[in-house]
């Protein structure tokens, strides 16, 4: 019989960082919880550089984290932004997670590659906040972070997703930049 379910799962060293009962209120919080997910992600082993959380945008509220799983999970899907994003959903029990008409934030330690940014159109996210550039990534690591729309802001503000960058890029940067002379490939 052929599989009929998937699963991916998170660390569980996850609790320790994201503090689930904690109010996210700025910029600067979301995307520092990012960042510390993806610091804390090749510290412990656990994956490629990259981290990204969903919250409520009203609250504050964490509803979701995530790391990049891509080798320890099989599975090239598996980024950080995905791993939030597909977490939240279930979380909500909605595919769209703004269809109750409340407001989601996703932040994420760095640019979307084509892939989350294509999932970030359907996913029902009314932010998106980013640390480091794809430039950056591309810099410091030697992950390819695949062909984006040449207006790709205007193309997620013309679906009302506010995307707001370069938030503490320099600390997401750095995290990039110690991955990169690990010699590890994820
Ligand atoms: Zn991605």
């Amino acid at each position: 019989m052929l599989p009929l379910q998937i699963h991916l799962t998170l660390p569980p060293w996850i609790d320790e960082v994201a503090d689930i009962g904690r109010r996210y209120a700025s910029d600067d919080e979301r995307v520092g919880l990012a960042i510390e997910l993806s610091r804390q992600n090749v510290e412990r082993g656990g994956g490629g550089p990259f981290g990204a959380a969903v919250f409520d945008a009203v609250s504050g509220r964490l509803v979701a984290a995530g790391v990049n799983r891509v080798v320890s999970q099989n599975c090239s899907v598996a980024h950080a932004e995905m791993m939030a994003i597909m977490i939240a959903q279930q979380r909500l029990s909605r595919s769209r997670m703004n269809e109750d008409d409340g407001h989601y934030v996703l932040a994420t330690s760095s640019q979307p590659c084509c892939q989350c940014y294509g999932a970030m159109v359907w996913a029902g996210i009314d932010e998106l906040l980013i640390g480091a550039r794809a430039d950056d990534v591309e810099e410091l690591t030697e992950f390819d972070e695949g062909p984006l729309p040449a207006d790709w802001i205007g193309e997620l503000e013309r679906r009302n997703i506010a995307v707001r960058r370069d938030i503490l890029r320099d600390q997401a940067r750095t995290v990039l930049a110690a991955y990169g002379t690990t010699g590890i490939t994820y």
